[in-house]
């Protein structure tokens, strides 16, 4: 594929300008590119949660040799610029529409891996000792209008009831005192587990512990393709350099750009998440939408805003719309998102915006992540988390480790995340599909 977004979205050879990047050591660039041919017995492409934690997991569970090579720099991917929500479930589909699509005990199933992901986020962060500013101990959901709050009471119940989450219902009222007041709060719920991360400092603290752990891994080093010959598979790195490698994984999720291996192509739509972030908060301003919480929100409207307000009291909100991916589109939307958040929250129509930056979500067909090997190469894949990383791709790299060592075709694990996703139907009208969902719902939403 070409560029399906504009040039400026796939510029592996700057860091995105994110708040992240000026709350770490500038010093972190420690990655060598790869500068003359060699050989592996697994090659990990994408340097993000999923590549990072599967190679970490071959490495140290299994003792494999791995390569791991990035684009970009280590900690240019989404992984490193995300919001930082650890949140669940990884699926754009209602809980109706997957008992009906898969039953309600695989749908049992599905939420019992995603609560384990959340676990292994939080896992990975304490056995590394990874200093990742966690904060909260729950997720909110809040309803945007009052006609939402009947459903968010309903899905609160079916995550209690069904799943055996742990759930709680607060009217407007309730939560104005326990979360935020604001224009667009009538009642929330929550649910654990659920918490936030700067996810730049924790991406860095799991590179780092691969790298003790004897993953070697290789930075500005992008694949350019990736030929078969015989049962070996040659990847051309920068267009000159060659590595060999008995087995390939694919983790470059929303980056991919249909350009390396035909049977993965055409099967992602990559959909623009966009962040702004303002100057800290002073304490009179908090307090005049009772902003009291550190857990992540979620707004339930349709075309969802997400935001937390962080430890230095900068409040960071997140929402999704861009078509373009260029520079001036990412600003034009940053403007747009800061009259949005105003408008939820007016008393702040005086703070200053100091950051704005956007990257890429997965979308699939199916509507949950896909995690596998294809049926006749040594081609190992996991993508497509429906804008929930955080939670299921650190879980799945490591599920992913264990197919590739496991000789086996299939994991003990929900059969929403197995298998590819179709492919798009004339995947060049990607963006108009795009298009035609967020008319719609921006319709929906007033
Ligand atoms: C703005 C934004 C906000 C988000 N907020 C949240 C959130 O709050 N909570 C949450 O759970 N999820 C969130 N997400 C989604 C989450 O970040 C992703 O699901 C997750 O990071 C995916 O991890 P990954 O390792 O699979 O992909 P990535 O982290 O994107 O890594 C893929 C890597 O592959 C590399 N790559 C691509 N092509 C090649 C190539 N040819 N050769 C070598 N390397 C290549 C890329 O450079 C990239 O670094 C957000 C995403 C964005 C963009």
């Amino acid at each position: 594929m070409a560029n399906l977004y504009h040039k400026d979205i796939y510029n592996f050879d700057e860091p995105v300008k994110s708040y992240w990047e000026t709350t770490i050591d500038s010093n972190y660039y420690k990655y060598e590119k790869l500068n003359k041919n060699i050989q592996t017995n697994i090659l990990v492409i994408g340097g993000g949660y999923t590549g990072i934690s599967c190679a970490l997991s071959l490495a140290k569970d299994y003792s494999e040799d791995v390569v791991l090579v990035e684009a970009g720099h280590v900690g240019w991917g989404s992984s490193a610029r995300n919001a930082g929500f650890c949140c669940i479930p990884p699926a754009k589909m209602s809980v109706e529409g997957m008992f009906k699509k898969y039953g309600k005990e695989e749908t049992k199933k599905f939420f019992k891996n995603t609560i384990e992901g959340s676990n292994f986020t939080k896992n990975l962060i304490s056995e590394y000792k990874i200093d990742c500013d966690v904060t909260g101990d729950c997720n909110y959901e809040v309803a945007p209008h009052p006609s939402y709050y009947e459903s968010i009471k309903k899905e609160a119940d079916v995550y209690k009831n069904e799943f055996g989450i742990e759930t709680k219902i607060y009217s407007k009222e309730e939560f104005e005192e326990i979360g935020h007041g604001g224009e667009e709060q009538y009642g929330a719920f929550s649910y654990k587990p659920g918490f936030a991360i700067n996810p730049l400092k924790f991406l860095l603290g799991l590179a780092n512990q691969a790298k003790k752990t004897g993953v070697k891994i290789f930075q500005k080093s992008k694949v350019s393709k990736i030929e078969k010959i015989g049962d070996k598979y040659n990847i051309i790195i920068n267009n000159n350099i060659n590595i060999s490698a008995n087995k390939i994984v694919m983790a470059t999720n929303g980056f991919y750009k249909d350009d390396l291996f035909p049977q993965l192509n055409n099967r992602i739509l990559p959909v623009i998440s966009n962040i702004i972030i303002t100057r800290p908060l002073n304490e009179e301003e908090i307090k005049s939408h009772n902003y009291v919480t550190n857990n992540p929100v979620l707004n339930n409207r349709n075309l969802l805003f997400y935001y937390r307000l962080l430890k230095d009291n900068r409040f960071l909100f997140g929402a999704r719309g861009d078509l373009i991916g260029s520079e001036k589109s990412s600003e034009i939307k940053s403007k747009k998102m800061e009259k949005q958040m105003k408008k939820v929250f007016p008393n702040w129509k005086n703070v200053e915006i100091d950051y704005h930056w956007r990257g890429l979500v997965a979308v699939t067909t199916k509507f949950t992540p896909s995690i596998g090997k294809l049926e006749e190469d040594e081609i190992y894949y996991s993508f497509g988390y429906q804008a929930n990383g955080v939670n299921t791709a650190p879980w799945s790299g490591n599920k992913l480790a264990k197919l590739i060592v496991s000789n086996s075709k299939n994991l003990n694990i929900s059969k929403f995340f197995q298998g590819l996703p179709k492919t798009i139907p004339f995947p060049k009208l990607r963006l108009f599909y795009l298009k035609l969902y967020l008319i719609y719902y921006s319709l929906m939403d007033k």
